[in-house]
């Protein structure tokens, strides 16, 4: 099953590359504070949760 809440705690580029989706900034919520993310290890404010469009985004693409 998805994991929208993001445990895998990666930024929103490393969950667009790894769901092969495109998610905007706009479709996730984030964090108040940047952190490093252990995908690509910069810092980055890292998503703790996906609005219905970011959510959708993901099951439609598998
Ligand atoms: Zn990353």
């Amino acid at each position: 099953m998805r994991d929208f809440g993001n445990k895998a705690g990666v930024c929103r580029q490393c969950l667009n590359q790894r769901y092969g989706t495109s998610l905007l900034p706009s479709d996730c919520r984030y964090s108040t504070y940047s952190m490093l993310c252990p995908g690509c290890n910069q810092m980055h404010q890292i998503p703790i949760g996906f609005r219905f469009r970011g959510k959708m985004k993901i099951i439609l693409k598998k």
